[in-house]
């Protein structure tokens, strides 16, 4: 198992804080998970014109609240191991390297951008190290 030297208490604390941040903001939105209820079903056939704009601001919505939960889901995720396995805090999941740069835009990521590319089917160059200070 991987040491990572790089992550100290206080900067865990301050991850944690994000975190709890992070989700007070996303749950503060209301709305999550809630599939937009679709009210044409109680209305047939009327509303040709409209029908359209309804449904893709529907769509929109939805795509939107399925992102803040699946980052909600992430942010619980990344606690989650925050709180278990907090020496193993940002590194990737996948090679264990320091995430770096990446967790500071995206607190609550898994992996580290090469493996992320890796698994979103991005060509991956052959392994690299990671030479990024975890600041
Ligand atoms: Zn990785």
């Amino acid at each position: 198992m991987a040491s990572n030297d790089a992550v100290d208490a206080s900067e865990l604390e301050q991850w944690k804080k994000r975190l709890l941040d992070l989700r007070a903001e996303i749950l503060a939105e209301g709305d999550l998970a809630i599939e937009p209820v679709r009210k044409d079903d109680a209305r047939v056939g009327n509303d040709e014109d409209e029908q359209p704009l309804v449904e893709m601001s529907q769509v929109i919505a939805s795509k939107r609240n399925r992102a803040r939960t699946d980052v909600l889901t992430k942010v619980n995720q990344a606690l989650a191991r925050l709180e278990k396995q907090p020496e193993l805090f940002g590194l990737c999941q996948e090679c264990e390297e320091p995430i770096g740069k990446r967790l500071a835009a995206l607190p609550y990521v898994e992996f580290c951008v090469e493996c992320q590319q890796a698994s979103d089917g991005v060509h991956k160059p052959g392994r690299r190290r990671h030479l990024l200070d975890f600041k």
